[in-house]
C-alpha cells in the first residue's frame, strides 16, 4: 500500500516521504486494519517502488485485510525483509512497552519488588487463559471497543483521577490529543500482531489493579467486592492453573451490588472490564510528547497542534 497511518501523530503518511526508521519511530500501522506495517523500497526495472507492508500473516489467524499484500511467498518475504533494513516486528512493539515500563516506574527495568509480581503473572498459566479470553471477545466483537465506548471509558478514566488527585497528570500535550492517540493505540492492540504488546499491558493492568485496590483500603472502607476482587486475583496469580480458573469462575457466583453503577452483572464480568479500564488509564497517561522527541530528534509538535 502507498499509506500508512500514524499513531503517534494522528495522520496519513505516504510510503514514499518516509525513511525506514520512521515506521517505528512514528508508529505507522495499516490505516484500515491498525497493523503494524514497514516500509520497502523495490527496484523494477529502472522505476523504484516505495510502499508499506504487513508484517507475514499469522497462521494462526485467519484475518484478511483489503489492504494487506496477499499471496507473499517466504522467499519474497526474505527478500522484502533485507531490502527493509531491519524493521523488525518486534523493534516496532518494544517502543510501546518501554515507553510503559519508563513512564510507569521512572527507570528503564521494571524495579523490585514490582518485577516479581510481574513474573507471577506472566507465568501464570490462568492468567493467560483468561487473558486469552479477553483478548478473543474484544477481537470477535469490535463492536463492544467502539469509538464511543473508548471515549466514555477515557472520559471516566479523567474524571476519576480528577476527583482523586484534583487534576490529570501533566502532559504536554493537551488532554485531547492524548485521548486521540490513547484510543488508535487501543484498537491498534487489538489486532493479531501487536498481542505481545496487548499481553504486556494486560499483565501490568492486572497488577496495577491489585495494588490500587490496596491503595484504596489504607484510605477508605474497602466494598465487599472489591475484598473479594483482590482476594481472587491474588489467589488467581498463585495457584495453579486449574485452581486459578475455578476462583475465576466462581467470581460469576458474585453478583454487583444493586446500588452499584456499572454493566457488569457479577464480579466475573467486572475483572475483565476493570483490567481494560487501566489498561486504557495507562496509556492515556503517557507522555507522548516526549516519547516521539525521544525517538525523533527534530520532532517539534507542529505537525500534531496544526492538525488537531
Ligand atoms: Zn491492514
Amino acid at each position: 500500500m502507498k499509506i500508512g497511518y500514524s499513531l503517534f501523530l494522528g495522520e496519513i503518511i505516504e510510503a514514499i516521504k518516509i525513511d525506514y526508521t520512521d515506521c517505528k519511530n512514528f508508529q505507522i500501522v495499516c490505516p484500515k486494519c491498525k497493523e503494524p506495517v514497514f516500509k520497502v523500497v523495490r527496484n523494477n526495472n529502472d522505476e523504484t517502488i516505495d510502499y508499506l507492508s504487513h508484517y507475514e500473516k499469522d497462521k494462526s489467524y485467519v484475518q484478511d485485510c483489503e489492504l494487506r499484500v496477499s499471496k507473499l511467498d517466504d522467499t519474497f518475504i526474505q527478500k522484502l525483509n533485507t531490502n527493509s533494513q531491519n524493521q523488525k516486528l518486534e523493534y516496532f512493539l518494544s517502543v510501546l512497552k518501554e515507553s510503559i515500563i519508563e513512564n510507569e516506574f521512572k527507570s528503564k527495568e521494571i524495579p523490585k519488588p514490582h518485577n516479581h509480581y510481574l513474573s507471577q503473572i506472566k507465568r501464570s498459566k490462568a492468567i493467560a487463559k483468561f487473558r486469552e479470553m479477553v483478548f478473543d471477545f474484544s477481537m470477535k466483537h469490535p463492536i463492544y471497543w467502539s469509538e464511543e465506548t473508548i471515549n466514555e471509558i477515557l472520559e471516566d478514566y479523567i474524571g476519576e483521577i480528577k476527583s482523586i488527585s484534583g487534576s490529570f497528570y501533566e502532559t504536554s500535550f493537551s488532554l485531547q490529543i492524548q485521548k486521540r492517540i490513547a484510543k488508535d493505540i487501543w484498537q491498534h492492540l487489538l489486532t493479531p500482531k501487536t498481542k505481545e504488546n496487548y499481553n504486556f499491558l494486560f499483565n501490568y493492568a492486572y497488577y496495577f489493579l491489585i495494588t490500587r485496590l490496596e491503595e484504596a483500603a489504607k484510605v477508605r472502607t474497602s466494598n465487599n467486592w472489591e475484598v473479594i476482587l483482590h482476594n481472587s486475583m491474588v489467589q488467581i496469580m498463585q495457584k495453579s492453573k486449574d485452581k486459578g480458573l475455578q476462583i475465576l469462575t466462581s467470581l460469576g457466583n458474585h453478583p454487583m451490588p444493586e446500588n452499584y453503577d456499572g454493566d457488569a452483572p457479577t464480579l466475573f464480568e467486572k475483572l475483565p472490564a476493570e483490567i481494560s479500564y487501566e489498561m486504557i488509564g495507562v496509556l492515556l497517561r503517557l507522555p507522548y510528547f516526549e516519547i516521539i522527541k525521544k525517538y525523533n530528534f527534530n520532532f517539534s509538535g507542529d505537525l500534531i497542534m496544526k492538525t488537531v
